[in-house]
């Protein structure tokens, strides 16, 4: 079909990618720009722990504070930073920002909780362990502090290489827990070699929960296997009361999501722990 399509195509495509590359090229400069004008930030979404209302971790989410943009939501920059590589540099700032700020909420009295940070494969393949123990020392945050979130892909793409690292990684102190659970596919074999402490059931199962009995069976699946496997277990994107209580009823013990707060700036987090500790009483 290519070749009777002939030449004509051919010159599209290339223009196209020619399009395509410069596009690329573009953001990819504007990348290593806001990265030296330091244009990023981290928000904080709570996690909570089911049973006791008691905030048991934050995630650092990062986000682009673009001069004319505005706000830049990370799905819109991370797939760039992660083809040009600049997702190393960009993950080792929020890994050595988010310990920062959690050293500042546990020296202000505010909060006693691991900080969860985000890691891309590229960071998993380079040098995860020496960024991870720079980012703990720089803070001065022990290493129980500091949570990594690995997603089943990254982990799946190297097997062998995963094993060495989350080793290595847990042996330092660090907390691991796999994000978006049950979007890959990995075999569940390989689960317990992993040194994990936490699957993180995905989003997508979350949102039909209560109207779409597949989604509520892997759910299920999700929390009897980390159970089983002595793993805890959070669901992401938890809106409702309602999507709380059914993923409550199927053991679920942690959950984050707009029900409790939506990632929040670093100086909104002492008004919402006020504020959430108010509600508890
Ligand atoms: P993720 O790690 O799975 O994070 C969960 C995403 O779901 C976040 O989107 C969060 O704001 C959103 N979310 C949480 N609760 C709810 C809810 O109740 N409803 C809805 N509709 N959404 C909810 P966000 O902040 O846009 O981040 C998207 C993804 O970008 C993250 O998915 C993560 O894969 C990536 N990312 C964010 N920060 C970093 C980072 O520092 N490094 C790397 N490598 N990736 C990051
Ligand atoms: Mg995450
Ligand atoms: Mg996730
Ligand atoms: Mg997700």
């Amino acid at each position: 079909a290519a070749k009777k399509a002939g030449r004509n195509t051919f010159r599209f495509y290339t223009q196209d990618m020619n399009q395509r590359s410069a596009e690329f090229l573009l953001l990819e400069n504007h990348l290593r720009l806001g990265l030296q004008k330091q244009e990023f930030v981290l928000h904080y979404q709570p996690q909570i722990d089911i049973r006791t209302r008691a905030v048991i971790g934050m995630e650092a989410l990062v986000r682009w504070q673009h001069p004319e943009l505005g706000l830049v939501p990370p799905n819109r920059f991370i797939p760039a930073a992660e083809e040009t590589g600049l997702i190393v540099p960009l993950g080792a700032w929020a890994m050595q920002e988010a310990c920062r700020q959690n050293k500042a909420w546990q020296d202000a009295g505010l909060l006693f909780a691991p900080v969860a940070v985000n890691v891309s494969a590229r960071q998993f393949s380079e040098d995860l362990e020496q960024v991870t123990a720079a980012a703990l020392q720089g803070a001065d945050l022990a290493a129980q502090w500091l949570e990594l979130e690995v997603t089943e892909s990254t982990l799946m793409e190297d097997v062998n290489e995963a094993i060495v690292m989350l080793g290595t990684l847990k042996r330092m102190g660090v907390k691991l827990a796999v994000d978006d659970f049950g979007t890959g596919y990995s075999s569940l074999s390989y689960l317990k070699r992993f040194p994990i402490d936490k699957l993180k059931v995905d989003r997508s199962f979350v949102i039909d929960i209560l109207d779409d009995p597949d989604d509520a069976a892997i759910a299920g699946a999700v929390i009897s296997l980390a159970k089983n496997l002595r793993l805890k277990v959070i669901a992401e994107g938890v809106e409702t009361s309602a999507q709380l209580d059914f993923l409550s009823g199927l053991g679920c013990d942690e959950m984050q999501g707009y029900l409790v707060a939506k990632p929040l700036p670093a100086e909104q987090v002492a008004d919402f722990l006020a504020r959430w500790s108010a509600k508890q009483l």
